[in-house]
């Protein structure tokens, strides 16, 4: 018997028209590209989002065309997101720091229409403009003032674009399953690959984010999202915002420690999140100033994972609250998060860090399994650790339009297979131990160099610290610690070596450290493992 039950979609315009009528008071303060702090309200985003809406359907675009960015932080990228979804077209965030050959395939793998970019990135198209035919338009971020001279063939202008239309908009109603925006794995190993959310999927992510058991969003919560629209949809917070009609901080392009500051201070902001290396460069500045976090109740640090050190220097030192984060790309993306159970919110504070430096607890909507090299499941002890496969009504069913890897990163009955390596224990705290491609195999064991990473870090004068491991004519691998050390430190590997002794295992040990100016990362702000293990693959461990 069918429930007699209203079947009314879940839409990303909904949300939009819901803050807009009962929030339409509440802020949205934006860094802008061009320069000064940017200020309106719901309501007159609304108002512009019908007015795109309008233009977006006057250049033809209609259901199901895909219709990219390539833009920072702002209120023209948040407007966007809704009008562009909200028409039942496709959001297609391009990631500016892929390299352009990869941006190129991209936007020919989604066949974009149109672009809109920010002034920063236009460049970045004129430059690529030529090898993309089936481009039909692209639209700079800006105002008539600000128009660049342009090489762009068919260039307009966002503010002469949406100008040119009324505020008045009926959003078309239509099945939730339909896409609503697309993103492309940073694509560390062959061509990146596309996640293609559905207005379902991105409104019941975005209810758990903002659970009190996820980022915990209220309407009086001030959101700063640290990490880029252009990565994984900021991380659902663009959405959480309007949801809960809280306030919304956009830093546009400035994520070094003293922009950070800035906005985190004068505009009050309760919660924030985004990947490590945001905050190393924030709590720098914070130590180096002596200026103080008064406003800032959570942040959530995820992407990577968060060292004891951060955790440690954010809680004790600054009174903020550490949401440890794990997700991915095909995750919309966050799969779980480090709340703390009742039973260990209890514990003395050293036992309970144990459970904050894991990625965070199985919640519900984000089904967990780790399983061994057959495919056989493996017990929740906590001990045991293999492949962490997942499902759930936000997590990819296959790859937009790629075959070979839908096939390849599924199992039989239909699991997500993540490609990191875990544990799970019997009240469902994950921890990754590492990536699949990372993890070191010695002497038939297995060695997690994030373990040992963020081990290092704790170490005064380390600033960064990757791990990799290195041919061995007996164990097979082991591991090399590569380290970047903190302006004007002097310290030895030695001494860091015997800072870990007490902290992992033995033989975990690295058999060798060396010093770097700097690490490569990734698109998405990781350490970028497979050009270290290209320039380290000489080095001879003093062991071997
Ligand atoms: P990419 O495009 O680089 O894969 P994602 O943001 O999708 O970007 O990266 C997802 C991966 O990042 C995960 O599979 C995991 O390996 C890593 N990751 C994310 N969050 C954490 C975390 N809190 N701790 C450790 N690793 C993490």
């Amino acid at each position: 018997m069918r429930g007699l039950m209203m079947d009314d979609p879940l839409l990303i315009s909904g949300m939009i028209e819901y803050a807009a009528q009962n929030h339409g008071y509440q802020e949205i303060v934006s860094r802008s590209v061009e320069g000064p702090i940017h200020r309106y309200t719901y309501a007159d985003a609304y108002g512009r989002i019908k007015q795109l809406a309008n233009a977006l359907e006057r250049l033809g675009v209609r259901i199901g065309d895909r219709v990219a960015t390539v833009a920072w932080n702002g209120y023209r990228h948040f407007e966007l997101y809704y009008g562009v979804s909200g028409i039942g077209a496709v959001c297609h965030t391009i990631n500016p720091r892929l390299f352009p050959e990869q941006i190129v395939y991209i936007i020919d793998h989604a066949a974009d229409r149109f672009i809109f970019v920010d002034l920063t990135f236009v460049p970045l198209i004129e430059a690529v403009q030529d090898k993309l035919p089936a481009l039909e338009g692209v639209i700079v971020m800006t105002d008539a003032a600000h128009m660049p001279e342009t090489s762009l063939a068919n260039a307009y202008c966002y503010e002469d674009l949406i100008g040119a239309e009324e505020q008045d908009f009926a959003w078309p109603q239509f099945d939730e399953n339909t896409a609503s925006s697309l993103c492309y794995t940073s694509g560390t190993t062959g061509n990146p690959k596309g996640a293609l959310y559905s207005h379902r999927s991105t409104v019941l992510h975005t209810m758990f984010v903002c659970a009190t058991d996820g980022f915990g969003v209220s309407n009086g919560t001030v959101i700063l999202p640290a990490v880029p629209m252009f990565h994984v949809n900021a991380w659902g917070l663009a959405y959480a915002a309007t949801m809960y009609g809280a306030k919304l901080v956009l830093p546009g392009m400035g994520y070094d420690g003293q922009s950070m500051y800035e906005l985190l201070d004068e505009e009050k902001v309760t919660m924030t999140a985004g990947v490590p290396t945001i905050w190393l460069m924030l709590l720098d500045y914070l130590k180096k100033e002596s200026k103080d976090l008064p406003h800032l109740k959570s942040a959530g640090i995820g992407g990577a994972a968060a060292p004891l050190s951060m955790i440690e220097a954010f809680e004790d030192d600054y009174g903020v609250r550490v949401h440890h984060a794990w997700g991915m790309t095909e995750m919309s993306p966050v799969g779980t998060t480090a709340h703390l159970n009742a039973r260990i919110a209890g514990l003395p504070k050293q036992e309970r860090r144990a459970y904050q430096q894991k990625q965070g607890r199985e919640v519900w909507g984000v089904k967990l399994k780790i399983l061994d090299d057959e495919g056989n499941e493996l017990p929740r002890d906590g001990k045991a650790f293999g492949e962490l496969a997942v499902r759930g009504p936000w997590v990819i069913d296959s790859y937009f339009e790629n075959e070979d890897a839908s096939q390849t990163q599924f199992t039989d009955d239909g699991w997500f297979l993540t490609g990191d390596v875990a544990t799970l224990d019997a009240e469902g705290h994950m921890q990754i131990v590492d990536r699949s491609k990372d993890v070191i195999k010695s002497g038939g064991e297995w060695i997690s160099t994030i373990d040992l990473e963020n081990a290092a870090v704790g170490y005064p004068g380390v600033a960064e610290a990757a791990v990799i491991g290195l041919p061995h004519p007996k164990w097979d691998e082991r591991p090399l610690l590569i380290v970047v050390k903190t302006q004007d430190a002097d310290i030895t590997g030695e001494e860091i070596l015997e800072f870990l002794s007490d902290k992992i295992a033995r033989w975990w040990m690295p058999d060798d450290v060396v010093f770097a100016d700097e690490l490569p990362h990734t698109a998405t702000g990781k350490i970028a493992k497979i050009p270290l293990r290209e320039t380290y693959k000489d080095h001879k461990l003093p062991t071997a």
